[in-house]
């Protein structure tokens, strides 16, 4: 992997914001790193990683090294020991007056997204949310930044020219982390921010989780989506039965969302999530952009639909045409009928 070549330079750094969960370091970080390397690589500038927390540990700072990182620059200290908004711009907002890095990228989750909006205010930049695109413009090394816009029918460019840094937030699961390169060395730089910087009016009572149907569906490997064609609620209990069977979870498209058939937290697109899982099977749903959108990170695509033309067989590897409420219980009966077989020590079909 191709380090800058200055990287004790601190103008034009690209920065990425990792997060920590429950005291560990979460895996958008290390999807931001991607990101960042690539936008790095293209100016010729340092990457660098911030991370906030109490208890960071030198581990944390090095796993960030390997995970594409030239610098990380950690923020430690008690009163960061909860995510506390407030506290947690000014800190950052304080690295950032004192080091001024030209790019500052944040995963869109619900840290991200509450942070960013809230820094580059207090930062008189700007801020593009969502991104699915971003690149080096040649010759000028500005950000160019990609996003849906009009309901997902065009994708826009957005730019940053007057004010630094160029911020921006993209969605998890929009990149793969790198290969750890464990040969990969870098500077670990640790910033104590302003008193007033750590004070917060916030406190944190308690947390509560989205609910979700099996493991939430950005980290599954498997993904069993209903749309509208499933007709009811009752038939997701199909979608949970073999999304159980094959150890994945329930997405759904917003359709399903709407008519309260399943929580918000299920959805897949635009206005949902982005997931990238092993299979996607698509039931009943039609294949809108902004459903597409969602989907398109999947490796292998697996729809169910009763009519032919449904546009989501453009994106399909496997399609059924059928009511899925007759292939979805057939499809159960076999992987079930193949599991018994295995289980029992009989031939694999
Ligand atoms: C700004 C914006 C953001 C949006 N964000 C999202 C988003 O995040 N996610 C999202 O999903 N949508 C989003 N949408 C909505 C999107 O445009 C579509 O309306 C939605 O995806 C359609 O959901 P659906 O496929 O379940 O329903 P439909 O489009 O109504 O499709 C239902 C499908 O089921 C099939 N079907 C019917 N009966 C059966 C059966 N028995 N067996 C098999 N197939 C059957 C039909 O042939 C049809 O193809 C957004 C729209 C806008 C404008």
């Amino acid at each position: 992997m191709n380090g800058p070549k200055n990287p004790e330079n601190n103008v034009g750094e690209v920065w990425t914001l990792a997060e920590r969960r429950e005291g560990r370091l979460h895996g958008v970080s290390f999807e931001l790193l991607a990101w960042g390397r690539e936008l790095a690589d293209k100016k010729d500038s340092p990457l660098a990683s911030v991370v906030l927390g109490h208890g960071v540990s030198d581990e944390d700072a090095a796993s960030l090294i390997r995970g594409g990182a030239d610098k990380v620059y950690v923020i430690d200290e008690p009163q960061l020991a909860q995510f506390l908004p407030d506290a947690y711009k000014k800190s950052i907002a304080d690295l950032v007056r004192k080091y001024r890095p030209d790019i500052f990228i944040a995963s869109a989750t619900s840290q991200g997204r509450t942070i960013m909006p809230t820094l580059y205010a207090a930062l008189g930049t700007g801020l593009t949310a969502d991104c699915t695109g971003l690149d080096i413009e040649p010759g000028t090394g500005m950000l160019i930044q990609t996003r849906p816009a009009i309901g997902g029918n065009v994708m826009a460019e957005i730019r940053t020219p007057d004010r630094r840094p160029q911020m921006c937030t993209v969605r998890p699961k929009s990149r793969r982390p790198l290969a750890p390169d464990t040969a990969r060395t870098g500077q670990v730089v640790r910033h104590r921010p302003a008193d007033e910087s750590l004070a917060s009016v916030l406190e944190r009572l308690s947390f509560r989780g989205e609910p979700s149907i099996g493991l939430p569906i950005q980290e599954a490997e498997i993904i069993v989506a209903g749309g509208k064609g499933m007709k009811k609620a009752r038939n997701f209990r199909t979608l949970e039965e073999l999304a159980g069977l094959l150890g994945g979870s329930v997405g759904a498209s917003r359709m399903a969302v709407d008519l309260g058939w399943v929580p918000y937290s299920a959805q897949v697109g635009l206005s949902g999530k982005s997931v990238t899982p092993r299979l996607y099977i698509a039931c009943g749903i039609s294949g809108a952009v902004q459903h597409l959108a969602g989907m398109s990170g999947a490796e292998r695509v697996i729809a169910i639909n009763q009519d032919p033309e449904a546009p989501i067989f453009n994106s399909a590897d496997i399609s059924i045409v059928g009511d899925a409420m007759d292939v979805l219980p057939r499809l159960i009966t076999e992987i079930k009928s193949i599991k018994n077989d295995r289980a029992a020590g009989g031939a694999v079909r």
